[in-house]
C-alpha cells in the first residue's frame, strides 16, 4: 500500500511535466472520466473562456494546494494551506509573500496586523476586500516567517499562475520584493521598482512596498497611496478623496 499523498503528488507531477513539454490533449477513456467527474465532450481543445466563472477550477487548484507536499518542511510545519480569497473574477489581484503565524491558523490570507492594513488600503481605494482577490506567492508559512527559500517560491508559484490565469485580472498589484521576483524578471530594487508599470503575461501589474514594512516605516504609506490611485486610474475608477 502507499500514501495516497504520493500517488496524487506523482501523478500530478507527470501531467504537469507532459504540460510543460506542450502536451495540451491526452486520450482518456469516457470511464475515467466519468470516475474523475469531468463530463464527456466532443473532443477539441477545451479553451478557457474569458468572463466564464472561474469558481470550480479554482476550487480544484485549490484541492491540489491542499495536499501538495513539494516543500518537506513546510508542508510538515503547516496548519493550514492559505490558498487565497476573494472575487474569482476580482479585476484587482494582490500578491503577498507568504502567510504567517495568523493566516497559517485562519487558512485566510492577510489576517494579521499586515493583513488589518492592507484591508484599510484597500477601502481607502473604495473596494471591499470580497471584490478583489487577494493571495501569495507561497501557500504555507515558512518557519519563524523566514523569507522563502527559492526553491520553495518555484514549487509553490505553479499554484499562483493558474489562480492569475483563471481570474484574469485587470491589475496585479504585487506587494514586497519576494512578490515582484517571483512574477517579474526584473533585477530591481522594490524602491526603484515601485510606482512603475510592468506587465505579467500581458497584464498591467504595479509593485508596492509590503504592508509589513508600512508597520515598520509608515512614511511609506504615502507612496502606497500613490501607487494605488496609479492602479484606480489604470482601472478607470474614481479615486476616494482622503478623510
Ligand atoms: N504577509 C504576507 O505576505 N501574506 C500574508 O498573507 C500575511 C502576511
Amino acid at each position: 500500500m502507499r500514501e495516497l499523498n504520493e500517488i496524487i503528488e506523482g501523478t500530478i507531477k507527470v501531467l504537469e511535466d507532459m504540460k510543460r513539454s506542450g502536451v495540451t490533449h491526452v486520450e482518456v477513456s469516457s470511464e475515467t472520466l466519468e470516475g474523475l467527474s469531468i463530463p464527456c465532450r466532443a473532443s477539441g481543445p477545451p479553451a478557457l473562456q474569458h468572463n466564464s466563472d472561474p469558481t470550480t477550477e479554482l476550487a480544484a487548484v485549490e484541492a491540489r494546494a491542499k495536499v501538495c507536499v513539494k516543500c518537506g518542511e513546510l508542508s510538515r510545519c503547516r496548519h493550514s494551506v492559505v490558498f487565497g480569497v476573494g472575487n474569482p473574477r476580482a479585476e484587482i489581484m494582490f500578491v503577498g509573500e507568504a502567510p504567517g503565524h495568523d493566516e497559517d491558523m485562519q487558512g485566510i490570507p492577510f489576517v494579521g496586523r499586515a493583513g488589518d492594513l492592507l484591508t484599510k488600503i484597500i477601502a481607502a481605494m473604495g473596494c471591499k476586500r470580497e471584490e478583489v482577490y487577494i493571495a501569495n506567492v507561497l501557500k504555507c508559512r515558512p518557519p519563524e516567517n523566514r523569507t522563502p527559500l527559492p526553491d520553495e517560491v518555484t514549487n509553490c508559484l505553479p499554484y499562483l499562475l493558474s489562480q492569475i490565469e483563471l481570474i484574469q485580472p485587470k491589475v496585479l498589484v504585487a506587494l514586497g520584493a519576494t512578490a515582484v521576483r517571483a512574477l517579474l524578471d526584473v533585477q530591481l530594487g522594490i524602491t526603484k521598482m515601485r510606482g512603475h508599470w510592468y506587465t505579467f503575461r500581458g497584464i498591467p501589474i504595479m509593485p508596492t512596498f509590503h504592508p509589513a514594512y508600512l508597520l515598520r516605516n509608515p512614511p511609506a504609506k504615502k507612496e502606497v497611496w500613490e501607487d494605488m490611485k496609479a492602479v484606480l486610474e489604470k482601472l478607470g475608477r474614481e479615486v476616494p478623496k482622503a478623510k
